[in-house]
């Protein structure tokens, strides 16, 4: 794919800050989160590398009840991350499964992840621009300084945006689809108020692994311009996925579940269209 070759290339990194020198003709991007050390989805994810321009993994790479000891699990985990980061553009946020130490504020943080920005990930506190997109990668906030922290970053970045900008952050907003467990939304109610704020283009999520699966939760939604998306989480080898295709404007969901494709260049319409990959 040419534009594999091209990540390889003409990419810098400063003070947390990517930056791609040349222009990127097409972009086709995977996003999946809550992997939750399922190795077999992680593997899946290894497998279909070279068919993207950026894989976006959104928190909870880690699981807290899991019998491996955490400390075991971030050495699996930062491999498979090295290896990902080895074929194409890699994206990773934090997520509350992942939190292994705390900072200076008696906060808690996943101090481990910034050892996969040494194998050449982008992770919290990025920011990365692909051809004219930004992407805008968020820690999980454990309190109030590290939200104040969130709140810097998109200030910053807002005012470096020229063209499509896409946030990296583990939970979804509350009050919306994306966060619904059946019964209420347990969504975040400061990232409701910052894309009410900046709307960005597209906020790339995850954490409640339920709400495309049940009557009133969905994957996808649109809070003003915004896209929202959260793949979900299922069993078995390959995880729930959301494929966006900048050059068609389209997203497309893949679970055990159906498949489901919405036109980014259209106003929201559920429900939405089956999708069928060999149509
Ligand atoms: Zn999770």
């Amino acid at each position: 794919m040419e534009c594999r070759a091209f990540f390889g290339r003409g990419v810098s990194l400063c003070c947390g800050t990517w930056t791609v020198l040349t222009r990127v003709p097409a972009m086709k991007c995977l996003l999946v989160s809550d992997l939750h050390y399922t190795l077999k989805q992680f593997d899946w994810v290894y497998s279909v590398a070279d068919s993207f321009d950026a894989i976006i993994i959104a928190g909870d790479h880690l699981d807290i009840v899991a019998i491996a000891a955490k400390e075991a699990q971030i050495v699996v985990i930062l491999k498979y991350l090295q290896r990902l980061a080895g074929r194409t553009r890699l994206l990773v946020s934090s997520g509350n499964h992942d939190l292994s130490s705390t900072n200076d504020a008696g906060e808690k943080v996943a101090k481990w992840l910034a050892r996969a920005r040494g194998a050449g990930a982008a992770i919290d506190g990025d920011s990365l621009e692909i051809d004219d997109t930004l992407f805008t990668i968020c820690p999980w906030w454990d309190g109030p300084l590290l939200r104040e922290e969130v709140g810097a970053q998109l200030a910053r970045d807002a005012q470096r945006r020229t063209g499509a900008w896409v946030w990296v952050y583990h939970a979804p907003p509350d009050q919306s689809p994306v966060s619904w467990i059946g019964k209420k939304h347990l969504g975040d109610e400061y990232l409701l108020r910052w894309i009410g704020e900046y709307q960005p283009d597209i906020v790339l999520t995850g954490h409640i692994h339920q709400s495309p699966f049940r009557q009133g939760g969905s994957w996808a939604d649109r809070i003003g311009t915004t896209w929202v998306f959260n793949a979900g989480r299922q069993i078995g080898p390959c995880p729930t996925h959301v494929v966006f295709d900048t050059t068609a404007k389209r997203a497309m969901w893949f679970s055990l579940a159906g498949n489901e494709i919405v036109p980014l260049d259209q106003p929201l319409n559920r429900p939405f269209a089956e999708y069928d990959e060999g149509a």
